[in-house]
């Protein structure tokens, strides 16, 4: 039997942080692997160590124990080969939209021309090639994030890190954006972590979810989701699975981002 190497995987991960005069543990023991171009989201309350998990992987911060793996070798230090997608999109206001892309490709080696080349194919994946040499400030909340997101890919990362990458948009781009991400993924297969508030965000993106919650955190619940997209929440699986994240989410902000 051919044995699937995972793309990540956590093993008996902890992470502490030294706040105010104590140390308090953020993760404990987590154990988790993720496959190549799975589409996985993690949910889990404010301060359940999401971003922190996503840190881990991008190479931001390190565990106290325990070992995070990329292609079964520890995660030394950032690496375009894993990028990180904001909610507040990060962009330069004193680029432009193009520049804004190619920014990332500077540690590539490219020369200036494959650059603005490689940029301009990202941007038209995203659809804004026609705005490359607007500003910043000239485009729309669901805009700038469909850049940072050209800009994430344009490196070709093996693994997407989105952290709540729609959280400040509006009800209307924020679905608009959900079907964008769905296409570039199957267009541009990576492995993809999307860390988001809202369940019905995960069950509508996520080929699995992690719940991550309790203190110290741990993974609460780990779910497949086997249901074709676009996904039809009166699917009795669906419904089963939201029933089942609903009850290990007991915290009453997490319900407010799930009526989509
Ligand atoms: P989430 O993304 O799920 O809201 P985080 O991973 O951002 O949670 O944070 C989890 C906990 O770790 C919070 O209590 C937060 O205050 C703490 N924390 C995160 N990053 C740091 C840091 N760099 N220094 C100190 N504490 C941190
Ligand atoms: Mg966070």
């Amino acid at each position: 039997m051919i044995e699937l190497q995972p793309k990540i995987k956590f093993e008996n991960v902890s992470k502490s942080f030294f706040n105010t005069s104590k140390t308090e543990t953020v993760l404990k023991d987590l154990n988790f692997s993720v496959f190549a171009e799975e589409f996985v989201c993690i949910l889990g309350p404010s301060g359940s160590g999401k971003s922190t998990i996503l840190g881990l992987i991008a190479g931001f911060i390190k565990p106290n124990s325990g070992l995070v793996l990329f292609n079964s070798k520890p995660i030394q230090r950032p690496n375009s080969s894993r990028t990180l997608v904001f909610q507040d999109y990060a962009l330069f206001p004193w680029l432009n939209i193009l520049d804004n892309v190619a920014f990332g490709l500077t540690t590539k080696n490219h020369s200036s021309k494959k650059s603005r080349e490689v940029s301009l194919d990202y941007l038209n994946l995203v659809g804004l090639s026609a705005y490359k040499d607007y500003s910043v400030s000239q485009l729309s909340g669901g805009m700038k994030q469909r850049v940072a997101i050209a800009r994430a890919l344009a490196v070709e990362p093996e693994v997407l890190l989105l952290d709540e990458p729609f959280g400040a948009l509006d009800q209307h781009t924020r679905e608009s954006m959900q079907v964008e991400i769905l296409r570039l993924w199957s267009k541009a297969k990576r492995t993809v972590l999307f860390v988001t508030h809202s369940v019905d965000e995960a069950l509508k993106l996520g080929d699995r979810i992690l719940v991550v919650g309790g203190k110290p955190g741990t993974i609460l619940f780990d779910t497949t989701i086997a249901v074709s997209r676009p996904r039809d929440f009166k699917n009795p699986k669906l419904v089963t699975i939201r029933n089942q994240i609903l009850e290990k989410l007991i915290q009453p902000d997490l319900f407010m981002g799930a009526n989509i």
